[in-house]
């Protein structure tokens, strides 16, 4: 997993003197703060940082980073990465969202490595996002990147927006899933998926 920093080191630099560190600064007005102040000082930049940061999977491109993770391997198990933690922004309100994502699919021809199933979920959870959105993503990336008989995916997360509002009770969470091909078809598959991370169907 990339650093911020990393990441940082990848972005374009800015050419229009309208920052987002400046605008940063009127939005600190704005809600009736002194930027001048010790603490603030160089808040506007850590703001951009970490905002373009947390937008950083706009510059992923997906197809160069499964590039060499694919192979050819004739098995018809469900694979499986579970517990898969993301951090994600809403795109109604900019408030983070965060959870776990389990991910399968039942292999064809071609499988994956391992390790990128977290990244693509980064890949597509560091953006402004719907939690709908953001787990059909995933499930129809692998789709099309493995072209598997099936894919699966559970997201499971909590959204600021609706705890800090307090829309949300305190411990409620908010569940949405992507089944396609034979997760989709077969309740068999899918049963066992849901068994496998923990669920019931
Ligand atoms: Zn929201």
């Amino acid at each position: 997993m990339k650093s911020e920093k990393a990441v940082l080191a990848m972005m374009p630099s800015q050419s229009n003197d309208e920052t987002i560190s400046s605008m940063m600064k009127k939005i600190l007005e704005k809600i009736g703060e002194d930027p001048a102040r010790e603490g603030l000082v160089r808040t506007p930049d850590r703001a951009e940082k970490a905002l373009r940061f947390l937008t950083s999977g706009y510059e992923v491109d997906i197809n160069q980073m499964v590039n060499g993770a694919l192979f050819t391997h004739e098995c018809d198990e469900m694979v499986i990465v579970k517990d898969i933690e993301f951090f994600s922004m809403c795109e109604h309100h900019l408030l983070p969202f965060f959870g776990m994502m389990h991910v399968a699919y039942l292999p064809k021809k071609k499988v994956i490595g391992l390790s990128k199933i977290p990244r693509i979920v980064d890949a597509f959870a560091r953006r402004l996002q719907l939690q709908e959105r953001l787990t059909h993503q995933v499930a129809q990336t692998l789709q099309d990147v493995l072209q598997p008989k099936g894919v699966g995916v559970i997201c499971e997360a909590r959204h600021f927006c609706m705890r800090m509002r307090g829309v949300e009770k305190q411990h409620s969470g908010t569940i949405t899933s992507a089944m396609l091909g034979g997760f989709r078809e077969r309740k068999e598959t899918r049963d066992e998926f849901l068994s496998l991370v923990g669920r019931k169907n």
